[in-house]
């Protein structure tokens, strides 16, 4: 997994609001970072820069290597085609890609079972709890097998045990497959939970204050 360099990187939006002063952040190969911060301050409009989805006003990005990662990007809303099962959610990106069903199954299968959905294949997504919902989208975003895996609040919409059991797993499946990881999340203990550096951001204007290394005291699984 490539570096994610940040240089100096302004968002000014067409009705004047500066939604990034100055966003300078070095992203480690395998990181797993999150930008805390009130709402307003800037942290989707980072990640949308991030992911390509919007443009900056003046700045640079650069990826290390000279590697084009493999992006996903998981956002609150599980946004999951209710027409479809689980399994064909979770292929949806490798179908995008017209890869072939056979070949695509094994990754889908793998996907659905890294995220604890065993047993609902089939399922339907009004079928399923909001947790559930999230899993699949989860699954959708590793069925690709990212570098890079992008999380705007993803679970704020949940409620706190269904949040602590993602946010648990979560951490587990980086563990295992330490993509990058950035979180975006205006909860300061999830992000401490989480991540190993969290970049603590203010608004107007939208800015860093505060970037933080968090030491490893305990074995996180
Ligand atoms: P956060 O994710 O931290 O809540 P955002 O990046 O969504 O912050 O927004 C940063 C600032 O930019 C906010 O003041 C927001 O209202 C403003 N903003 C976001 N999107 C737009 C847009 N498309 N046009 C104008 N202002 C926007
Ligand atoms: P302690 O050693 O004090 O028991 P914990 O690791 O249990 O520490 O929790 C520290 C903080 O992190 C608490 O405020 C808790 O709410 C929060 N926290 C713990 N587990 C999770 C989780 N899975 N998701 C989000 N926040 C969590």
């Amino acid at each position: 997994t490539p570096t994610i360099t940040l240089s100096h990187i302004n968002k000014v939006y067409a009705n004047g609001t500066i939604a990034l002063q100055d966003l300078n952040l070095e992203i480690g190969a395998s990181q797993f970072i999150s930008l805390v911060g009130p709402s307003g301050c800037g942290k989707s409009t980072a990640l949308r820069i991030i992911a390509g989805l919007g443009q900056m006003s003046s700045g640079q990005l650069e990826w290390g290597q000279g590697q084009t990662p493999k992006l996903a990007y998981v956002f609150q809303e599980a946004a999951l085609m209710p027409w479809a099962t689980v399994r064909d959610n979770v292929r949806l990106p490798l179908t995008l890609a017209k890869m072939p069903k056979r070949e695509a199954m094994a990754a889908v299968e793998e996907s659905i079972a890294r995220v604890g959905l065993q047993g609902f294949e089939k399922s339907y997504p009004r079928e399923l709890s909001g947790g559930m919902k999230m899993r699949v989208s989860i699954a959708r975003a590793l069925v690709t097998k990212p570098d890079v895996l992008l999380m705007d609040e993803p679970f704020a919409a949940l409620d706190e045990m269904t949040r602590s059991r993602l946010n648990s797993d979560l951490l587990s499946l980086w563990n295992q497959l330490r993509w990058t990881v950035i979180f975006v999340t205006h909860n300061i203990y999830e992000s401490v939970y989480l991540s190993q550096r969290v970049v603590v951001m203010a608004d107007r204007p939208g800015r860093v204050v505060a970037d933080v290394i968090i030491d490893e005291p305990y074995p996180r699984n």
